[in-house]
């Protein structure tokens, strides 16, 4: 068990779950929206694994910053301003905030809450949001009750995978989707998806 796992670490771990769902979550994007969802993450990803190894020696705020400055200049669509603003606030967060579990916990809220801010989105509305918010619920109840590490990490992939599947039969009211109406229902969101695929890969680099 592992709180303090390299980024480089967690980045090969997400390469590698989104390859192996790479034609799932491309599909996922074609049916409700426009197809790129997938490719933008990876133009991302593939920036952030070529500055991996100074993105390790760096302390946690200025890494979160860089990464949200790396994904904001590098994915593009809703989805790279929306992961951008997540971790250039929980880069600031981490500059006030103690970085074990409950201050993790925080810093995790405040990226949560940027989402919300600049996609003018909650729960509820068929996006990222459904996997991030409920995530951080069973996060910051892990807190309360003084869960183990391991009981922490397996109650925020279960909480993630609801809340993705949660997306399904909800009426899109933001982004792309919000276009197809009552046609999107039916349809997981593809950064639901893929949000509940990076936290639960994370998780699992935790737990090992
Ligand atoms: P684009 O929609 O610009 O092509 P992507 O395909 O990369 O960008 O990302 C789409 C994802 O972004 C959606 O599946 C949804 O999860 C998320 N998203 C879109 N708009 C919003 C919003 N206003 N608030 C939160 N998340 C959003
Ligand atoms: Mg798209
Ligand atoms: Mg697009």
């Amino acid at each position: 068990m592992n709180m303090t796992i390299a980024i480089s670490t967690c980045l090969n771990a997400i390469t590698l779950t989104l390859q192996q769902h790479a034609d799932e979550v491309a599909e996922l994007d074609q049916a409700i929206g426009d197809g790129d969802h997938l490719v933008n993450l990876q133009r991302g990803l593939t920036a952030l694994t070529q500055d991996s190894s100074s993105l390790d020696k760096m302390a946690l705020p200025e890494a979160l910053s860089k990464i949200g400055m790396t994904l904001m200049s590098t994915m593009g669509g809703a989805s790279g301003s929306l992961l951008g603003s997540m971790f250039v606030t929980m880069g600031k967060t981490a500059k006030n905030t103690l970085a074990d579990f409950a201050g993790l916990v925080d810093i995790y809220a405040a990226g949560v809450a940027a989402v919300k801010a600049r996609g003018k989105a909650d729960i509820g509305e068929k996006t990222m949001l459904d996997t991030l918010i409920p995530a951080l619920v069973s996060l910051q109840a892990s807190v309360r009750s003084n869960d183990s590490l391991m009981q922490a990490m397996q109650s925020l992939q279960q909480a993630a995978e609801q809340g993705m599947l949660s997306t399904k039969d909800m009426l899109p009211t933001k982004g792309r989707a919000s276009f197809l109406g009552e046609r999107a229902r039916g349809h997981i969101d593809a950064g639901a998806r893929t949000s509940q695929l990076i936290l639960s890969a994370i998780a699992d680099e935790v737990i090992q």
